[in-house]
């Protein structure tokens, strides 16, 4: 399932490729993923520029220009691939993949989109609705913002008794850490992930802080090494193997301190973590 990460991928990949093309028009295969698409509002995205490609949690906003400044809202669901690919020269119309839901074209450039689960979607309101819109309004923190940050988590954890993952993965207070992320970020901090978030002190807060930042910023060097003017979301699980401390790793050796892995299990979901070096 994509994750912010493998998101701002996509993003930072799209971005450049699609930035000031015209819109020159929408296919639609069909009107509905996981909810209806909102047939004229993507049809009045077409004649448009693309004026910016922004994230917001795991949802991709394309920005346009001209009257109304308005957005297109796609999420990749659990199994979405937005894919940008040059046009062929020949002008012929690329067939279709199994699975492609609907496409833009962008003239030299065709997105794609192709998700076997249909659990992605595709919304177009008006920019300035955009921080209302039902989907968006209620979200949490962005981590790589600044201002994420020891402060923040400092404010936020006051008084809680619930556990420092489930604070990390409250996407109403904090999005995009998921249950990988929540793991490894508290293992680079040294805390326990199931420690009551409200006994952080303010250096253990700002250590989290850095750490999260730091390993969704690992996740997103290595999602972003691997495309050209070919985008996609990398289904793989190389960064994985090769990066994560703790994640699926219990019994192992910690490769900080030589302590065992742990795996405890909460609410249905593995968190991992090492005794011997988190408090
Ligand atoms: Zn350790």
């Amino acid at each position: 399932m994509p994750e912010l990460p493998e998101v701002e991928t996509v993003r930072r990949g799209a971005e450049p490729l699609l930035l000031r093309h015209r819109l020159r028009g929408v296919e639609l295969r069909r009107t509905d993923l996981r909810w209806p698409i909102p047939v004229a509002a993507v049809r009045d995205l077409v004649g448009r520029r693309c004026a910016a490609i922004e994230r917001r949690s795991k949802y991709l906003l394309l920005r346009f220009d001209g009257r109304g400044a308005p957005a297109a809202i796609v999420h990749l669901g659990m199994s979405g691939r937005l894919l940008v690919e040059r046009t062929p020269r020949s002008g012929a119309r690329p067939e279709w993949r199994r699975h492609e839901h609907w496409r833009m074209d962008f003239g030299d450039r065709l997105v794609r989109f192709v998700d076997p689960r249909r659990f992605g979607m595709l919304d177009a309101c008006a920019g300035a609705t955009l921080p209302t819109h039902w989907l968006l309004r209620d979200l949490g923190q962005e981590p790589l913002a600044a201002a994420f940050d020891g402060a923040f988590l400092h404010a936020v954890s006051r008084g809680m008794t619930a556990s420092v993952k489930a604070m990390l993965m409250d996407g109403r207070r904090i999005v995009g850490v998921g249950n990988i992320y929540a793991s490894e970020s508290c293992w680079r901090a040294r805390v326990r992930p199931r420690r009551a978030a409200g006994s952080l002190l303010r250096r253990e807060c700002a250590a989290l802080a850095r750490a999260v930042k730091d390993v969704l910023a690992a996740a997103i060097a290595a999602g972003g090494t691997s495309f050209r003017d070919y985008v996609g979301v990398a289904e793989d699980a190389g960064w994985f193997a090769r990066e994560l401390a703790v994640y699926e790793r219990a019994g192992e050796a910690c490769r900080r301190c030589g302590g065992r892995v742990r795996r405890t299990v909460d609410q249905g979901r593995s968190t991992y973590w090492c005794a011997g070096c988190q408090r």
